[in-house]
C-alpha cells in the first residue's frame, strides 16, 4: 500500500528521512502516527526508528540531544520541530515481566517491527509514502482489530503494560480485540502486579480519557485485569455501575473528574489514600478530593456562596458535568450567578490580616485569632460583612464582647 499523499507533520519530517539516507541508512516513520494516520486521526508525534546506531545518527545532524541512548533514542531538533529517532532495536531478554534488561541494536527493519506490541503499532512508512507491513496491520486496521504481533501470551508475559496498553488502546482507537490476543491478555493479567504503578496509572488514565472509555473499562474489567490494580481487586460490580451510572456518550473533561467518578462509582471514603497507592501527585489527589467532596455535599444540600468559595468555581463546573452525566438535576448557571456574586474568591483578598488584628487590635497570636479570621472570612463570602476595614473592626469587636 501507498499513500497518495503524505500528511503534513510526515512531509516536514522527510528531510530527516532523507538525510539519514543520505548518510547511507535506512529510515521510517514508525508507530502510532503511521497508525493514526491511516485511522484519519490527528498525530501527534511523529517516531523515527533507522538502521543508524545512536552515535551514528548523532553524526548527521547539528543539534542532537541524548534522550535515551542507552534504548538507541536520539532527539533531533531541525526546523523548529523534535523528532526522536531510535535504532531498530530488538528487546531479547526480558528478567522480570517489565522492560528489556537489555536491548540490542539491529540493522533490519523487521526485527525492530517485530518486537512492538500490536501490528496496528507495527507499520512502517517510507519517505515514498509506502507502507510496510509485515505483520497484517493494515488488515487489522481495516478490521478495526487489536492483534498482539508475534504469539500473544509470550508477549505479555516478556511486558504485561502491554496488556494495560490493549485496554487502553481498545478504548482510544474504538477496536475489538482479536480472540486469542485477548485470552491471553486475561491469562496474564497477574503480570500487572509486577509493572511499576506510574506506568499503570498512565495507561488507565488514557483509557478514562477516551471518548469509548467504556469500551476499555469493560474489557478491564471481563478479563479480570481490575484484580491486580490498586485498590480494585473485588471491585467489579462497582466497576461496572461506573458504566452504568452515567450516561452512554458522557467523556470526562479531565483525569481528575474521572478519578472522581471512579471514587464516587466505587464508594471509597478516602480518595487521596487511594490515589495514593497510585503515586499521583499531591495535586491530583487534592483535586479529585474535592470534586469527590463537593459531590458528596451537593447531595445532601444546594450550592451556596460558602461552597462555591470554599471549592472554587472551577471544582464545582466539574462537579456538576458529573451530576449531569448521572440524570441528577443541574444549574450550571447558579454556580455562574453565586461566583460572580463572591465579594472575594481569596482570603487574601480580605483587607485585614492577622498581623493587623495583633498590632491594631492587639489580639495575641493563637488559635483565638485564627478563628477570628475565619469567622470574618465566612461572614464576608455569604455577603454578611463588607469587605471594609471599619465594618471589620466594628465586628470584630462585638464577636470579642460576646465571648
Ligand atoms: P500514542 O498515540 O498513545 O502515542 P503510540 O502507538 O504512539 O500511541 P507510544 O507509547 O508513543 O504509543 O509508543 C510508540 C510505539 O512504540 C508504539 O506504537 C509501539 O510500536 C511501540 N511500543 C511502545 N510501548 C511498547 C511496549 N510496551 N511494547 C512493545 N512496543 C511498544
Ligand atoms: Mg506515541
Amino acid at each position: 500500500m501507498k499513500l497518495i499523499t503524505l500528511p503534513s507533520e510526515f512531509q516536514k519530517a522527510l528531510p530527516i528521512l532523507k538525510k539519514i539516507k543520505e548518510a547511507g541508512y535506512e529510515a521510517y516513520f514508525v508507530g502510532g502516527s503511521v497508525r493514526d494516520v491511516l485511522l484519519n486521526r490527528p498525530i501527534h508525534d511523529v517516531d523515527i526508528a533507522t538502521s543508524s546506531y545512536p552515535e551514528e545518527t548523532k553524526a548527521i545532524f547539528t543539534r542532537t540531544v541524548d534522550l535515551g541512548i542507552e534504548h538507541g533514542t536520539v532527539l533531533v531538533l531541525e526546523g523548529g520541530s523534535e523528532y526522536e529517532i531510535t535504532t531498530f532495536r530488538t528487546e531479547d531478554v526480558y528478567v522480570d515481566y517489565r522492560r528489556p534488561s537489555q536491548v540490542s541494536f539491529v540493522r533490519s527493519l523487521e526485527e525492530d517491527l517485530k518486537r512492538r506490541d500490536f501490528t496496528v503499532n507495527a507499520l512502517a512508512l517510507d519517505e515514498d509514502g509506502v507502507i510496510i507491513d509485515k505483520f497484517s496491520g493494515l488488515d487489522d486496521l481495516k478490521s478495526r482489530r487489536l492483534r498482539a504481533v508475534g504469539k500473544a501470551q509470550d508477549r505479555f508475559e516478556e511486558d504485561a503494560l502491554r496488556i494495560m496498553r490493549g485496554f487502553r488502546f481498545a478504548a482510544t482507537l474504538d477496536f475489538t480485540v482479536e480472540e486469542k490476543t485477548l485470552q491471553a491478555m486475561a491469562e496474564q493479567a497477574h503480570l500487572l502486579t509486577k509493572i511499576s504503578v506510574e506506568r499503570i496509572f498512565i495507561e488507565f488514565d488514557k483509557l478514562l480519557m477516551s471518548t469509548h472509555w467504556r469500551r476499555g473499562l469493560e474489557l478491564l474489567v471481563n478479563a479480570q485485569a481490575y484484580q491486580f490494580l490498586p485498590d480494585l481487586a473485588g471491585q467489579k460490580n462497582n466497576l461496572k455501575k461506573m458504566m452504568t451510572d452515567l450516561q452512554a456518550t458522557f467523556n470526562f473533561t479531565e483525569s481528575a473528574q474521572a478519578w472522581a467518578s471512579l471514587m464516587i462509582s466505587l464508594d471509597i471514603s478516602n480518595s487521596k489514600a487511594f490515589l495514593k497507592k497510585w503515586k499521583t501527585s499531591n495535586d491530583f489527589q487534592k483535586k479529585v478530593d474535592h470534586i469527590v467532596s463537593l459531590y458528596r455535599l451537593r447531595q445532601k444540600q444546594e450550592l451556596d456562596k460558602w461552597s462555591i468559595y470554599s471549592y472554587g468555581k472551577e471544582i464545582a463546573l466539574l462537579c456538576e458535568e458529573l451530576r449531569h452525566a448521572r440524570a441528577l438535576e443541574v444549574d450550571f448557571s447558579k454556580i455562574q450567578a453565586l461566583d460572580e456574586a463572591l465579594a472575594i474568591h481569596d482570603k487574601h483578598e480580605i483587607v485585614i490580616n492577622g498581623r493587623y488584628l495583633m498590632q491594631e487590635l492587639g489580639i495575641p497570636a493563637g488559635p483565638q485569632l485564627g478563628k477570628l479570621l475565619h469567622q470574618v472570612e465566612k461572614a464576608i463570602v455569604c455577603g454578611r460583612l463588607p469587605n471594609e476595614l471599619p465594618a471589620i473592626r466594628k465586628y470584630i469587636i462585638e464577636e470579642l464582647r460576646n465571648e
